[in-house]
């Protein structure tokens, strides 16, 4: 019922994209939404999800073949965000696997990284996360302390992260790690480092506010051998590899609420056509009627920004100031239509069993995480006032 308002979007016009859509909603319908109760309690989904995302081809999707992908374009991976989002499944963590970890090892991975680690991904057996916030700073990356000490053949890793992403179920983890300190060589750097490790170790799941089925943790690293060859990039350039692939991330989180916000709206059309009060469904009240058409206004105009900003994404062309201005633009709006979508369910909008609940809670996270939105306004006022920054 949506589609009648919004335009046709060009970048998932293809048969390919259609069948690609169509196969998404029946694993989500079949093999996902009937899990998520059990997956909250436990505070994460069951390793089997990724195993079937993976047989289905819906992990790495934009990898080339030779790495176990499917050698498609970026806009296959937006689609997969979008539909998730719909029916608010933020559980399984497979965007920042399959979007951020494996285009790390792609980019800046040696040859025998990406052999050893993208291929296992893409089958969902090996699960991934990255490392980069500790306890006592997340905006301030330059300020972090696990520290890598060079001791020939290996670095010694020591130190805490924490709030990570897929930290439990993970099998691998890209981490930020502080090298050479106290050198004039002193940097961040990035191993790839494997949870099998000895001394690394992981803690219990958070008890979130929201996306409850995200097994979202602390990781510790007391002592960890980390071999050299697992250094991803250079010695130190860590830093410049993380503000280059945010970007990247940001457009993620922008999508996951786009798709968000549209199933809010569907399901508040839904709900608010059969609900009556007043002897007349809510639908009709001109205060329902005009809070879903803002709503809507506001979808499709972020929609046309984002799809904007996945071809440049595809074409290498996104910049740090346009992925900050979807990130902090469309989390915003989400907030914003899920917030009044809510309010048109009255109390039923309250209880956990209705998904806009879920998404109410889960959906809050959004402007914080990958850089939280004041760290964007940051990051669009630089570009501002380029000059002045220079100097
Ligand atoms: C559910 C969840 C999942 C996450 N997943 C991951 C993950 O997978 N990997 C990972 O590394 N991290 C992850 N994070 C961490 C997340 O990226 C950080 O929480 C975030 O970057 C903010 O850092 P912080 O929590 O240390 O807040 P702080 O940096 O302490 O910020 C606190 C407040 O100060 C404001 N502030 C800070 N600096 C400035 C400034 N210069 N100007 C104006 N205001 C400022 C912030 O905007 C914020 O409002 C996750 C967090 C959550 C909650």
């Amino acid at each position: 019922m949506l589609q009648n308002v919004l335009l046709a979007r060009e970048i998932y016009a293809s048969e390919e994209h259609k069948m690609m859509q169509e196969m998404i909603q029946d694993f989500i319908k079949n093999e996902i939404i009937d899990n998520i109760a059990a997956w909250e309690k436990k505070g994460m989904v069951s390793r089997e999800i990724w195993l079937r995302a993976g047989t289905l081809g819906l992990l790495c999707m934009d990898m080339p073949e030779q790495y176990g992908g499917s050698g498609l374009d970026f806009s296959f991976n937006a689609l997969f965000i979008e539909e998730l989002a719909k029916e608010g499944i933020n559980g399984p963590g497979f965007s920042l696997h399959s979007d951020i970890v494996a285009p790390y090892l792609l980019k800046y991975g040696t040859e025998a990284q990406k052999e050893k680690y993208l291929p296992i991904m893409a089958t969902g057996k090996m699960i991934t996360a990255i490392a980069m916030t500790e306890p006592s700073c997340g905006s301030d990356l330059k300020a972090i302390q696990t520290k890598a000490v060079d001791k020939g053949d290996h670095y010694l890793v020591n130190g805490q992260k924490t709030f990570i992403t897929n930290g439990y179920l993970c099998d691998m983890s890209i981490v930020a790690v502080k090298t050479n300190v106290g050198t004039e060589k002193e940097g961040i750097s990035l191993l790839l480092i494997e949870s099998s490790s000895n001394g690394f170790e992981k803690g219990p799941p958070f008890n979130k506010i929201g996306m409850k089925a995200q097994d979202t943790c602390e990781l510790f690293f007391d002592n960890v051998k980390v071999p050299k060859e697992n250094l991803l990039g250079e010695e130190g350039v860590g830093f410049g590899i993380m503000m280059t692939e945010l970007a990247r991330e940001r457009l993620t989180v922008a999508l996951n609420s786009i798709g968000g916000a549209q199933g809010a709206i569907e399901k508040t059309i839904a709900y608010t056509s059969t609900r009556t009060a007043f002897k007349q469904p809510i639908a009709k009240f001109q205060n329902t009627q005009f809070k879903l058409a803002e709503a809507a206004s506001q979808l499709q105009l972020h929609q046309a920004f984002l799809d904007r900003c996945t071809l440049l994404l595809s074409k290498h062309l996104l910049t740090t100031e346009s992925a900050s201005i979807a990130k902090y633009s469309a989390t915003e709006m989400h907030s914003n239509v899920v917030d009044e979508c809510l309010q048109l369910f009255g109390g039923y909008g309250y209880m956990w069993d209705f998904p806009i609940a879920r998404m109410y809670a889960d959906n809050r996270v959004a402007r914080i995480y990958a850089g939280t939105n004041e760290i964007m306004k940051v990051l669009i006022a630089r570009g501002l006032f380029n000059q002045l920054f220079r100097k």
